[in-house]
């Protein structure tokens, strides 16, 4: 599908809910099957802490997280759009945000695209702080440049791993 209006784009995808290593599995899926997208590299699965949020504790299980790559021909917005409807397909309700939920789908990178409008900020808005999102970043491609934000590596060397751990491929988990 390679050609000059095909993008590659990262997704991050997060679950501490109804068998989360499930869920995470039927996101992937999901991925695979929206129109003019290809699937064409994963991170294994990790388990992380819940981010605390600044308002307070909310008492929650851990996480379990994946990031995926794809090429795609689908613009940045209408990716957002398929990835909230897979979201809702999944069961996920929006109560708090960084509360329990079923799946999380964010898109982490979109080519060299920085954006920030009330829908969509590019690249996601955490990615450099976040070790359940640099470390499986890292699986994928070590040598990635984050608009804004600097190279991976450099990132990677200033956050600690906060308790990640891999707990082996997507598929292959059994909990
Ligand atoms: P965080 O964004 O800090 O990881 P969250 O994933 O829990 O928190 P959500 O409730 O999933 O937050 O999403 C809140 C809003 O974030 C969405 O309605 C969406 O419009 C917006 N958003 C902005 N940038 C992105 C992005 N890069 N990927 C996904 N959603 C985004
Ligand atoms: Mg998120
Ligand atoms: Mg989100």
């Amino acid at each position: 599908m390679a050609g000059a209006d095909t993008s590659t784009a990262y997704i991050g995808l997060g679950s501490n809910l109804e068998q989360p290593h499930r869920q995470i599995r039927l996101a992937k899926q999901a991925l695979t099957q929206l129109p003019a997208t290809r699937l064409v590299a994963e991170s294994g699965l990790y388990s992380s802490k819940p981010l605390a949020p600044p308002s307070g504790a909310i008492v929650q299980a851990d996480f379990f997280n994946a990031v995926v790559k794809i090429e795609t021909r689908l613009e940045p917005h209408d990716l957002l759009d398929h990835l909230q409807r897979i979201e809702h397909a999944q069961g996920r309700v929006r109560t708090q945000r960084w509360g329990p939920r079923t799946i999380d789908l964010d898109i982490l990178l979109f080519d060299h695209l920085q954006i920030d409008d009330e829908r969509l900020t590019l690249p996601h808005a955490g990615i450099g702080q976040r070790a359940f999102v640099l470390y499986p970043l890292r699986s994928i491609d070590d040598s990635l440049e984050i608009p804004g934000h600097g190279m991976l590596s450099v990132l990677i060397e200033h956050c600690t791993q906060n308790g990640l751990q891999y707990l082996g491929t997507i598929d292959g988990y059994e909990a």
